[in-house]
C-alpha cells in the first residue's frame, strides 16, 4: 500500500524537477500519536484499545482526515491514508493538509452507549493534537454522524466553547450537512461520467460491478444507475448478488438495511467471490478495503476501467498488471474526494455562520468534481501520463509550493 502512493509522488517530483530534500520531507509524516483508549462496556468489562492519529502534512492548512474503527487498524496503513488525504485535499484545492485516525477494534456489536463512550474517550485522549485550526477529524469506516457529533461535543467541552468546526460529518442538528452522507458516491459518479465522456464513451448502457456496499458503494451505485449505468453485480463482506439485467439498487439498499446482506433471491442470484471477479463489465469499482485488488485478482478481472472508490484499493503490482491489460485506472484521490470536499463546506460554513441550501451544496460539489476531473484528464493528455500521475502532478506541485514558502531549506 505504501508503495503505490509514494511511488506516484516520486514520479511527480521527477516530472516537476523539484529538490530531493523537499521530496524526502514530503515522504515522511509530521507526527504520529498513539494512545491507549479504555472503553467501559455495558456489562462492566473494560477493554484497552489502541488509538491512533497520524498527521502527514499541514503546509496548505490544518490536518484533515477520517477516523476509522476496525480490527485491522495499524500505524503503517494510517500513514499511507494520511498521505492520501494531503494529496487529495491539494488536488481539490481545499485549504487542508492530511491526517488519519483509527481505533483498533471491531465495533459491530457495540451499543449506542458504548459507541458514545468510545467517541468521547478518543476526543479526550487526542485533544492535544486536534482542533479546528490544527486537525479536523471526519467519519471513515464504522464511524457515523452521531459519533462525529459526540467528538465535536467532547472537544468543545474541553476547550470551553462550542466549536462545531472541530469535526466534520456531524448530524445536521449540530452543524453537519445532509449532503455529506451521499457526497462521496455523488462526487465519484460525476468523476466517472466526466472521464468517460472525455474519452468519447457513451455512459448510458454501460455495465458495472461494485465491491463494497456501504456508504460509498450504495451511493455510488445509486448515482451510476441514475446515469443509465447498469450495476450487474455487488459483493460485500458477507455475500454477493448478480443480476445481468441490472440490480434494483433502491430495493437492495432497503433490504441491506434490514438484513445486512446483499444476496436476496428476488433481486438476483447469489454470487460467490470467485465468480464475482470473473464477471465481464465495463467498470470494476472497489469500494471496500485498501489493497483489495492484488496482482492475482487483476489477472482475472474482465473490465475496461477500475474506478478506485475506496482508498488505495489497488496494489502496485496490480497496477502494473492492469496497465499491461490496457485497463484504465481512475485514481482514488480524485474519485472519492467528494466526501472531504463536503467536509470542507461544513467546516467553512461552521466558521462563517453562513447556511447554504442543499441544492447549492450539491451543485458546488458537482462543479468542483467536474472541473478537477477535466483538469486531471487534460494534464494526463498533455504529459502522456496516467490519470493517477496527472492527479499527483497537480497535488504535489501545490503542496511543494506551500512547503517551500514556509521553510527556506526546502527549495
Ligand atoms: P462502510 O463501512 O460504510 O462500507 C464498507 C463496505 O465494504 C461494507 O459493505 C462491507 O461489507 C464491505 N467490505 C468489507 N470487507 C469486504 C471484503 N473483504 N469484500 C467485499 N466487501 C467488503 O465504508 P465506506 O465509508 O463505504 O468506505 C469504503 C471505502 O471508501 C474505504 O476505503 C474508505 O476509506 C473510502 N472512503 C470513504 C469515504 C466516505 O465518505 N465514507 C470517503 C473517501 C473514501
Amino acid at each position: 500500500m505504501t508503495g503505490i502512493v509514494d511511488s506516484a509522488v516520486g514520479r511527480a517530483f521527477a516530472l516537476l524537477d523539484r529538490s530531493s530534500v523537499l521530496s524526502r520531507r514530503l515522504m515522511e509524516v509530521d507526527r504520529s500519536t498513539e494512545c491507549l483508549i479504555p472503553l467501559k462496556k455495558d456489562d462492566g468489562e473494560i477493554l484497552f484499545l489502541k488509538g491512533f492519529r497520524v498527521q502527514h502534512n499541514n503546509a496548505r492548512g490544518p490536518y484533515k482526515g477520517g477516523l476509522r474503527i476496525h480490527p485491522s487498524v495499524n500505524g503503517p496503513e494510517l500513514e499511507v491514508l494520511a498521505k492520501l488525504m494531503t494529496w487529495k485535499c491539494a488536488l481539490l484545492d481545499l485549504p487542508f493538509g492530511g491526517a488519519k485516525g483509527g481505533i483498533r477494534v471491531d465495533p459491530s456489536n457495540f451499543s449506542r452507549q458504548e459507541r458514545y463512550r468510545l467517541a468521547t474517550e478518543y476526543a479526550n485522549r487526542f485533544f492535544d493534537v486536534l482542533g479546528p485550526g490544527t486537525d479536523i477529524p471526519g467519519p471513515d469506516i464504522n464511524v457515523d454522524a452521531a459519533m462525529m457529533g459526540w467528538i465535536a461535543t467532547a472537544l468543545s467541552e474541553r476547550c470551553g466553547s462550542w466549536t462545531p468546526d472541530s469535526a466534520s460529518g456531524k448530524p445536521p442538528s449540530l452543524g453537519g450537512l445532509d449532503v455529506r452522507e451521499e457526497a462521496t458516491g455523488l462526487g465519484a459518479a460525476k468523476v466517472v461520467e466526466t472521464v468517460l465522456r472525455l474519452n468519447g464513451e457513451t455512459v448510458h448502457g454501460m455495465s458495472c460491478v461494485i465491491e463494497g456496499f456501504g456508504n460509498v458503494g450504495q451511493n455510488l451505485a445509486q448515482h451510476l444507475s441514475e446515469k443509465g449505468i447498469k450495476v450487474v453485480a455487488i459483493q460485500d463482506s458477507r455475500s454477493g448478488l448478480l443480476n445481468t439485467k441490472g440490480i434494483d439498487i433502491e430495493a437492495l439498499i432497503a433490504r441491506k438495511r434490514q438484513t445486512h446482506r446483499v444476496d436476496h433471491a428476488d433481486l438476483g442470484e447469489t454470487l460467490s467471490r470467485e465468480r464475482f471477479d470473473a464477471i465481464e463489465a465495463d467498470l470494476f469499482v472497489p469500494a471496500a478495503l485498501s489493497d483489495s485488488v492484488t496482482s492475482n485478482r487483476a489477472e482475472t478481472l474482465k473490465c475496461r476501467y477500475v474506478i478506485e472508490a475506496a482508498n488505495a484499493p489497488v496494489t502496485m503490482e496490480a497496477e502494473n498488471s492492469l496497465a499491461k491489460k490496457g485497463i484504465g485506472i481512475v485514481p482514488d484521490i480524485l474519485v472519492n474526494a467528494g466526501g472531504v470536499t463536503v467536509s470542507y463546506f461544513e467546516w467553512f460554513l461552521n466558521r462563517s455562520g453562513e447556511g447554504w441550501s442543499s441544492d447549492r451544496l450539491r451543485q458546488t460539489l458537482l462543479d468542483r468534481m467536474e472541473e478537477t476531473t477535466r483538469s486531471v484528464w487534460e494534464t494526463a493528455r498533455k504529459h502522456r501520463v496516467t490519470l493517477r500521475d496527472a492527479a499527483y502532478l497537480s497535488a504535489v506541485r501545490k503542496v511543494s509550493e506551500a512547503q517551500s514558502a514556509k521553510e527556506e531549506w526546502s527549495e
